[in-house]
């Protein structure tokens, strides 16, 4: 793709949009960026010092309508007035995704699900690097694919893609798509229609061929009936918790078996990431690592020592034989449910937040099984009272989280342990996931 006298508008200016605008910078192209609300900080002096004009609080079309091309953002929704005038305008549109794969010449291991991308993305890195692999990662996660082409290109890009980066992918494949799961999440963007949801997740194999791999969760119904309906032309590789599989990974009782070109075993005891989620996650990412050949110990090795990012089932302290766990990043129904179907001791949970359509009921039974008591933290907590009032002896309210740690640690006994796994969004009282799992540690280690 050859920019020079190219001018380019862009939507959006946080971190996919300013990546975007330093890539095409760097490629001779005139850049111009135009953000709805007012640009951050660190990303407007970015713009400044990079010589890239820009606009905030608002877009004024005319400019932006100048443009030979034209790169949106993954969070701006299709319903906006500036997206429907770029659709009128005829323009070309990609997504940064996109605009960046056409300067790089790595090869893809793209990862998408509704939970488990950032483990299972940061895990195959691991992997990678310690195989000595040239290796970068990023898309949803940490720099933008097109910040990071700006200055590197690799062998290897393992990328995150949300659902919204994959709503606008055209022509873009992966070398190695894989799919984790699909469970509702987001649905507020996806008119409340679940195959819309699921379309685009299954975007992540669009366009691949017959040199490229799917990988796929095989206990998901909803990805393998949506599988059925396309016709499809790239390898295919399975895991699954419950059954054998011939081209891919498996539990089997005790022991992970991966079936790619030859055999691979190893105990669920030795992976570094504990809980039923997580064996999956390290199925996953097993079969991309044999797929791309990494060499047996290596993989082993790297499952082992591989250290999780924070606030995904974090084990915070011990204090007085009560354990603390931070899964603040625990924001739907499925990821909680996962994380409570993982605790091994009586629990004290801490949950709420902002719902986002959450049906409780499914974690109906693992709260009758494991939770001792309930601590809610968020600013409206009916739909939790009214879920779960009559399943525990205790349900609390916090409005903070020294509050909740306070009554969690009352509560809780030895030998048993405090969760916080909200199954909500934390912009209620926190300002992010981030935000919230950090004030939950800071007043577990003030205890
Ligand atoms: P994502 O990037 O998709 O949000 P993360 O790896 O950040 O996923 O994990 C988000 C939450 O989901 C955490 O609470 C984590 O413990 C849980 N989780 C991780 N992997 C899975 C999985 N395969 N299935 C369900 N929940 C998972």
């Amino acid at each position: 793709m050859n920019l020079k006298n190219k001018y380019i508008s862009i939507i959006g200016a946080g971190e996919s949009g300013v990546g975007a605008a330093l890539l095409a910078k760097k490629m001779g192209a005139e850049v111009f960026v135009s953000d709805f609300n007012l640009i951050k900080d660190q990303f407007r002096k970015e713009l400044e010092d990079n010589d890239i004009s820009y606009e905030e609080n608002g877009h004024t079309l005319d400019k932006i309508g100048k443009a030979d091309l034209i790169i949106k953002s993954p969070g701006i929704p299709n319903n906006t007035p500036v997206i429907k005038f770029i659709k009128e305008s005829k323009i070309t549109v990609l997504s940064e995704i996109e605009f960046a794969s056409r300067f790089s010449s790595a090869k893809t291991i793209c990862i998408t699900g509704s939970n488990g991308k950032t483990t299972t993305t940061m895990l195959v890195y691991h992997i990678l690097k310690s195989a000595g692999y040239s290796v970068g990662f990023g898309g949803n996660i940490g720099k933008s694919f097109a910040r990071q082409l700006a200055s590197s290109d690799y062998e290897y890009y393992v990328l995150e893609l949300s659902s919204f980066q994959l709503d606008d992918l055209k022509d873009f494949r992966a070398d190695i798509s894989v799919l984790l799961n699909i469970t509702p999440d987001h649905l507020d963007r996806y008119e409340n229609d679940m195959n819309l949801y699921v379309n685009s997740k299954m975007k992540i194999i669009n366009n691949q061929t017959e040199k490229d791999w799917f990988i796929y969760n095989a206990d998901d119904f909803r990805i393998t009936s949506a599988l059925k309906k396309k016709s499809t032309h790239m390898n295919l590789a399975t895991f699954s918790l419950l059954k054998k599989q011939e081209v891919g990974g498996y539990l089997n009782k005790e022991q992970i078996i991966i079936n790619i070109k030859n055999q691979f075993t190893m105990s669920i005891h030795d992976l570094a990431l504990k809980g039923k989620h997580n064996t999956q996650n390290s199925l996953a990412a097993g079969i991309a690592a044999r797929i791309v050949e990494i060499r047996k110990d290596i993989v082993r090795q790297s499952l082992e020592d591989f250290v999780n990012v924070e606030h995904r089932l974090e084990f915070v302290a011990k204090i007085n034989g009560v354990e603390f766990i931070n899964d603040s990043k625990a924001t739907n129904i499925n990821s909680t449910w996962f994380a409570l179907e993982s605790m091994e001791k009586p629990t004290v949970w801490i949950v709420g937040g902002v719902d986002k359509g959450n049906d409780y009921d499914e974690l109906m039974t693992l709260v009758d099984e494991k939770v001792k008591a309930i601590i809610c933290l968020g600013e409206n907590n009916e739909k939790i009272k009214e879920a779960f009032q009559s399943k525990v002896e205790t349900l609390v309210e916090a409005r903070s989280a020294v509050e909740a740690v306070a009554y969690a640690y009352r509560l809780a006994r030895k030998n048993e342990s405090v969760l916080l796994s909200p199954a909500c969004a934390s912009f209620d009282l926190f300002e992010s996931y981030e935000d919230r799992g950090n004030q939950f540690k800071q007043a577990v280690r003030m205890l």
